[in-house]
């Protein structure tokens, strides 16, 4: 089974993006690892560096890097930087 990865692929590994979750967070965060697997929907996320975000009380008790957020709470994403040449 291939879950809805939103657009989300090997390639957003190490960028920046700005990316807006179901629950109304926006943030800018560095994409550390796109995580898949084909029997597990809650397997299948996202690991990023926070950089900021419109819902700072969301992530009050947790470190900002290496957040996790599974795949089906990303709405949508922009890339907002490439790697530098
Ligand atoms: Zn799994």
């Amino acid at each position: 089974m291939n879950f809805d990865m939103k657009g989300l692929s090997a390639e957003h590994q190490g960028k920046r993006l700005r990316i807006e979750f179901t629950d109304g967070e926006i943030c800018e965060a560095d994409l550390l690892m796109l995580s898949t697997c084909h029997e597990h929907a809650d397997c299948c996320g996202i690991t990023f560096d926070l950089l900021r975000t419109n819902r700072p009380e969301k992530h009050q008790h947790a470190s900002p890097a290496a957040v996790w957020s599974e795949i089906e709470f990303v709405k949508s994403f922009e890339v907002l930087e490439t790697e530098a040449e």
